[in-house]
């Protein structure tokens, strides 16, 4: 008799607690929001993961992925060409071109695109750009390049004229090119000096002017020869630098100006380049020319037709 008085405690208490909840939860969502009031009070997790995958309707999830980001960005230790490397800020403009977002500039929304893209790469789809994401970016970068690195056909070479030239005193057996990739440079430049926002010296036939350093091309067909001296001269590189099987040798690489020290890879250096005009212009409409970047040398484009 006495256990039952207290299980019918036990179950008004409990009804009186429900009932209390229930009329709170309706008091306090009245002339709010049209939600259900009884799914976010049921089931919390539910909604929150629900709106975790709509992705950026809901930043403030992934305010922590943005503060890892923020640290991670100038941060991040990982390694590439046998080089220890310090964060990827410097590919803040590659990185969000590979997650398609114009939202880089809010973290949060970074954070929940960048969580999308990881899901779909079965990654760990929590927003921050670790070894592992940044990794992934990188490998599909480099497998986006140049593929056939055979020698190229002296028959196929162009020599440039010396005004297309950074160093306009550079010897005509280094201003050699594949035909069709000069074709793609010549084309593209034009699109570049008819862009106002670059503000190009141009001449009144459409060529980069004299005075012009931007988009002059620095470096363009190598022969073997030619890297075995560039080797020499610079026996630090690393493999990244001067690489012995060079993407130069095919005559579809070019290396053009995009400001700072033409082709130093110091970070210093590169976030000068990185920061041009005339670098994120390259990001942003090369490949419509047929040209791809190499993520590490921000001057180093190769035309993949
Ligand atoms: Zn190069």
């Amino acid at each position: 008799m006495k256990n039952i008085r207290v299980h019918i405690a036990v179950i008004v208490a409990a009804l009186v607690v429900v009932v209390t909840v229930a009329s709170f939860a309706a008091h306090s969502s009245r002339g709010q929001s049209p939600n259900p009031k009884n799914k976010s009070l049921v089931k919390p997790t539910v909604l929150v993961t629900t709106r975790s995958s709509a992705g950026a309707n809901a930043p403030s999830l992934f305010a922590a992925a943005a503060g890892r980001n923020a640290i991670l960005r100038n941060e991040l230790s990982w390694t590439f060409g046998g080089k220890q490397q310090h964060g990827w800020y410097l590919y803040d403009l590659l990185i969000g071109q590979t997650l398609n977002t114009q939202n880089d500039s809010v973290p949060g929304d970074f954070a929940a695109t960048l969580a999308a893209w990881q899901k779909n790469l079965r990654l760990n789809p929590d927003g921050v750009l670790d070894e592992d994401s940044l990794m992934t970016m990188v490998s599909k970068w480099q497998s986006n390049r140049l593929k056939n690195h055979t020698y190229a056909d002296p028959n196929e070479l162009v020599t440039a004229p010396s005004s297309d030239f950074y160093d306009p005193e550079r010897a005509a057996e280094l201003r050699q090119m594949e035909r069709n990739t000069y074709a793609a440079y010549k084309q593209m430049i034009a699109a570049a000096i008819a862009d106002p926002k670059l503000n190009l010296g141009h001449t009144a036939s459409g060529e980069l002017a004299s005075t012009e350093k931007y988009f002059k091309i620095v470096s363009a067909f190598r022969s073997h020869e030619y890297q075995e001296q560039l080797r020499r001269q610079s026996p630090n590189a690393g493999s990244a630098g001067l690489a012995v099987n060079s993407p130069h040798f095919t005559g579809r690489a070019l290396d053009l100006y995009v400001g700072g020290d033409p082709v130093d890879t110091k970070d210093s250096n590169r976030a000068i380049q990185v920061t041009t005009p005339a670098y994120q212009w390259l990001v942003r409409n090369a490949e419509r020319f047929g040209f791809r970047p190499y993520f590490y040398e921000p001057w180093h484009w190769e035309y993949v037709k």
